[in-house]
């Protein structure tokens, strides 16, 4: 089979299953921002079920410029509510062994305009410690007036060998004048 008739015949099995109808609004008034890495899969790290919670994925599961408007777009189209009853939680997972903790000088200028920030103020560095990346995200998001400060912001490191989250930072909510 080529791959996508693999995943036509996969649908196929999925869709002949029984299946519960799902909330408009994830359960777990939850947005979650990972890595796109094929070994995280946040469904299986996380054990999530279907309609549990919003996934956004890009390389290295950054707080890049490019996520902001899907934010808000997400916000406007009600599946994010930072005001929902019990609070709305934004959780970031970034991993070890990722990709992005191997980029070099010849990928500067490409990684610096991925993340919005002057080439020579890169720190190719501080790519490889994933736990201080979730900090810097953290950070991008406070200082954001755009994200709304009544949300729960968890940073998360997953261990790939152990298939562990480490708990780096929780701010709930991440402007504490909201
Ligand atoms: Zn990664």
């Amino acid at each position: 089979l080529d791959p996508h008739e693999d995943l036509v015949s996969r649908n196929a099995r999925f869709a002949s299953r029984d299946r519960d109808a799902l909330p408009a609004f994830p359960r777990l008034r939850t947005l979650i921002l990972t890595c796109a890495d094929h070994r995280i899969d946040p469904a299986h790290t996380l054990d999530l079920e279907l309609g549990d919670a919003v996934v956004l994925r890009n390389a290295g599961g950054r707080v890049v410029p490019a996520m902001l408007p899907m934010l808000e777009l997400l916000t406007a189209a009600g599946v994010v509510d930072a005001e929902a009853e019990g609070g709305y939680e934004l959780v970031l997972m970034q991993h070890t062994e990722c990709g992005m903790a191997r980029l070099g000088e010849e990928q500067r200028e490409l990684a610096a305009d991925y993340l919005g920030v002057p080439p020579g103020e890169l720190d190719l560095e501080a790519l490889r410690d994933p736990r201080d990346q979730v900090r810097v995200d953290i950070d991008r998001l406070a200082s954001d007036p755009a994200v709304p400060g009544s949300l729960s912001v968890t940073g998360l490191v997953y261990e790939m060998s152990s298939g562990r989250v480490e708990l780096v930072e929780r701010r709930s909510p991440l402007r504490p004048d909201a």
